[in-house]
């Protein structure tokens, strides 16, 4: 059978793979340039970490790559191919927020299955992968739940939930775990370990925490005021940081 054409960004086979290509990205708001020509390469699979202060421009990023804002110049490619032009809902990304943006009066089940539903897949398809994604998440005992009914925690596996079901090619993730505790924190980070090495998906995660920065990542970019001030692994930055910036962003505890 033949996939809907809506679904045509997505990967065939269930793949969760992509590579995202960004050439001298800016974004301005106004008069106010927040991001200031950011090239990067992230590799089929990589787990790549934005890090830096409150303000640099990290959600704006995130946000310019699932297209939900439009970079000033500069280009977007996923698979090398530009998606500038190419809606956010076409463009194979799924995105998981610090607030989860979850629907209130839709169940767990229903919450994973919607983008599922809007873009046309069978119901039977959309039950067995929001089944697959629960079990992947222990959800199974939530399905019936709305999101009032669980827990932070258990509200950001239903958005990690939500976003697997629809395979995307690249996860976008913006301070997932900021709003859980700190047990629960080191679970949900374990959890997402997981899920990157089982998936083997391509995962782009913006933190403030050095911990998850360093324990998560392939690949670090390190932000501030807009521009990229290096990009390594978390030893590379660690033993070798770029200048004092990265030094006492890489070194110091939060
Ligand atoms: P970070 O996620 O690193 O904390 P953001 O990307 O949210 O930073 O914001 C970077 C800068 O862009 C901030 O100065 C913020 O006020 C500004 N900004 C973000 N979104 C908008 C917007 N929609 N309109 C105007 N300014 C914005
Ligand atoms: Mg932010």
């Amino acid at each position: 059978m033949c996939a809907p054409a809506s679904r045509s960004s997505f990967n065939p086979r269930g793949r969760h793979v992509g590579s995202l290509q960004l050439k001298t990205i800016r974004k301005a708001f106004g008069s106010h340039e927040v991001l200031k020509g950011i090239d990067l390469d992230v590799k089929d699979g990589e787990f790549v970490i934005f890090v830096g202060p409150s303000g640099c421009g990290k959600s704006t990023l995130l946000r310019t790559i699932a297209g939900l804002e439009d970079a000033t110049s500069g280009s977007v490619q996923i698979d090398g191919v530009e998606v500038g032009h190419v809606a956010p809902a076409k463009r194979g990304i799924a995105m998981v927020f610090q607030s989860y943006a979850l629907y209130p009066h839709l169940t767990v089940k229903d919450n994973m299955g919607l983008g599922l539903k809007q873009a046309g897949v069978p119901k039977a398809e959309i039950e067995e992968k929001v089944a697959k994604a629960a079990g992947m998440l222990s959800l199974e005992p939530y399905l019936a739940r709305r999101p009032a009914e669980l827990s932070g925690g258990q509200r950001q596996r239903v958005a990690i939930g939500r976003a697997i079901v629809r395979e995307p090619k690249l996860f976008l993730f913006d301070e997932p775990l900021s709003n859980l505790d700190a047990a629960l924190r080191v679970n949900t980070r374990l959890e997402i370990a997981r899920l990157h090495r089982s998936l083997k998906a391509t995962m782009i995660y913006v933190t403030h925490d050095q911990v998850e920065a360093m324990t998560l990542a392939d690949k670090i970019v390190v932000l501030n005021a807009g521009r990229i001030e290096q990009v390594g692994s978390p030893m590379e930055l660690y033993n070798r940081p770029a200048n004092l910036f990265v030094a006492g962003f890489i070194g110091s505890p939060q």
